[in-house]
């Protein structure tokens, strides 16, 4: 991309298959400008809704294999509809630690007591569930699928399996994983085998999907209550038509291309082999999203700073995205990186890193036990790009 007029690459989009700017994508949503409007003009429940929130509803309940679907503004939205719609004063909201802010807010907006526990502790949150909860209270658990600044999975199953026990709804945020995880991109839940378990499955289009709104999917029930209860759904304009489009194509593409993801997961593992190889440990395995944490606000963003200078573009995290001591370079993987360009990346990421102390100086080019060394063989096998 051009940045300020210089030619960078792009390690820091939720892009993630390069959709934003397919033709087909491009296409379709300049033709629903011209056919439909720039706007829908009011709320879904009042004259909103038009054909094509229609068939990216029925697409995107196809494509997640639940009985229904509806679309909110953005995930942001989604995730305030979906639970201030589910929970309320008096219920319990168990919400993992390092869920996204706007599940954070969601519990916040629903009024419902939440109980955090700690980043994918099952055990903890089995404790809390034990302690039981009012009579008559009910229990929402809540997940993103792949945590958005750290790239690791959720326990799925073992979730699925703790609201089952404890009569708890579950609540799993899509939004990393849409096009990105499982069978033809279709999600964690998906790749887990858990989409009759799973209540509700929120996802973003704004992301692999490369336009903009969000979408809940659940059972037909749950769907027509979520309609007539979510305020961000019934008090907000629809969705833009060209937005709306443009997702519908994305996800026909997906479909038709179910090399994509496996494209976007090649080249993860290129560049986590890269990045290994120059010394960084502790890179989440089988996932897009790589954080370099760099620990300290100042050194992020100089850390930032000076791989712009070195032609990279990866924007510095700070808090209060993620915890004190722990700001990082998030750096995401596109389905349309090549190898090499993932792989000089690496190098000149590490050079400023070696330069700024953040990285040991020679740390990589010397075995050591917790480390295979530089050319062990299964490292490589990960290569298929
Ligand atoms: C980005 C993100 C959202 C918000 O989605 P938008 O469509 O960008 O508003 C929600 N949840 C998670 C986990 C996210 O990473």
């Amino acid at each position: 991309m051009l940045l300020d007029g210089e030619p960078v690459l792009l390690l820091c989009s939720n892009n993630y298959l390069g959709l934003a700017e397919d033709r087909r994508v491009r296409e379709a949503a300049a033709d629903a400008a011209l056919r439909w409007g720039a706007g829908a003009g009011a709320s879904r429940l009042v004259s909103g809704t038009m054909t094509v929130h229609r068939r990216l509803e029925q697409r995107l309940a196809a494509f997640e294999r639940t009985e229904a679907c509806v679309l909110f503004g953005s995930g942001y939205l989604a995730n305030q509809g979906v639970l201030g719609a589910l929970a309320g004063p008096g219920d319990v909201i168990y919400s993992d630690r390092l869920n996204h802010a706007s599940i954070v807010d969601g519990c916040r907006l629903s009024r419902a007591r939440t109980f955090v526990y700690e980043h994918c502790d099952c055990d903890h949150l089995s404790w809390a569930l034990e302690r039981g909860r009012p009579e008559g209270a009910g229990a929402v658990i809540v997940t993103d699928s792949v945590f958005s600044m750290d790239g690791d999975d959720a326990p799925l199953a073992e979730l699925a399996e703790l609201a089952e026990r404890h009569d708890a709804r579950l609540v799993v945020d899509e939004a990393h994983a849409t096009g990105a995880r499982g069978p033809g991109g279709r999600g964690a839940v998906a790749d887990a085998g858990l989409e009759d378990v799973v209540d509700v499955v929120v996802g973003t289009l704004g992301k692999a999907l490369g336009s903009y709104g969000a979408y809940a999917c659940a059972d037909r029930s749950t769907v027509r209550y979520l309609i007539n209860r979510a305020r961000p759904l019934i008090f907000s304009t629809a969705p833009p038509p060209p937005a709306a489009a443009g997702a519908l194509a994305a996800l026909e593409v997906l479909e038709s291309e179910p090399a994509l993801p496996r494209r976007l997961l090649a080249n993860a593992a290129v560049l986590r082999t890269a990045l290994t190889g120059e010394g960084w440990t502790n890179l989440p395995p089988d996932t897009h999203i790589l954080p370099l944490i760099a620990g300290d606000a100042a050194d992020a963003v100089r850390l930032c700073e000076r791989a712009l200078d070195g032609g990279i573009f990866a924007q510095a995290i700070r808090p209060p995205t993620v915890p004190e001591g722990t700001s990082r370079l998030r750096l995401t993987v596109m389905a349309t990186h090549t190898a090499s360009e993932l792989r000089a990346a690496a190098r000149t990421l590490a050079g400023v890193a070696r330069e700024l102390g953040v990285l040991a100086p020679t740390a990589g080019r010397e075995a050591s036990p917790a480390e295979p060394p530089a050319t062990a063989a299964p490292q490589r096998t990960a290569i298929t790009a």
